[in-house]
């Protein structure tokens, strides 16, 4: 499980310049960040989020309601 205070301050690596309000996460599944504005989705593994730029483009594409567990 990922901690409330750990998610409000995550951010999504490719639009965290943008500031402070962009690039916000939602959790989804359990298993999932996904970035609000641009899409990418970090799996979460052992409960410690992978919040690289490769690592979120490869689900970028994927609808939300199609993610599985991470692999
Ligand atoms: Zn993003």
């Amino acid at each position: 499980m990922v901690s409330q205070e750990l998610l409000e301050i995550l951010r999504c690596p490719a639009d965290v310049r943008n500031g402070p309000n962009a690039g916000m996460l939602d959790l989804v599944k359990d298993a999932w960040l996904v970035c609000r504005d641009c899409g990418r989705k970090y799996p979460i593994k052992n409960d410690i989020p992978i919040m690289l730029i490769e690592e979120g483009d490869k689900y970028k594409s994927t609808p939300v309601e199609q993610l599985g567990a991470p692999a």
